[in-house]
């Protein structure tokens, strides 16, 4: 089974203490990370990604083409948007619609 790094305690790099569980935030996300009491912080590394991953995508328009499939519309979702949001085959989506020309597709992250 693989070790869920979020149960460890790192020790700080600066003063060796133990660090405690944290949660921070980095561009508007709430991101796991570890403190010392030294002040010295630490990102969980799977957080951290998540966000590094969204800030080269946000505020670009990532064009996606409608196809058909048994008699329903389906939507392309370009692969970079799938990894980001690390979509799953089945997974099911929330449609929001938001105006005549817009709608927002929510995960369940
Ligand atoms: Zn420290």
């Amino acid at each position: 089974m693989k070790r869920d790094l979020w149960e460890g305690s790192p020790k700080c790099i600066k003063c060796k203490k133990t660090m405690k569980k944290a949660e921070v935030s980095l561009s508007g996300f709430r991101v796991r990370a570890w403190r010392c009491s030294c002040g010295e912080e630490l990102l969980h590394p799977i957080d951290a990604e998540k966000v590094f991953l969204f800030n080269k995508l946000k505020d670009r328009k990532i064009e996606a083409s409608v196809g058909m499939s048994n008699r329903s519309f389906i939507i392309r979702i370009p692969k970079e948007i799938a990894e980001t949001y690390k979509l799953q085959k089945g997974e099911k989506l929330e449609i929001v619609p938001e105006t005549p020309k817009k709608f927002l597709i929510e995960t369940g992250e």
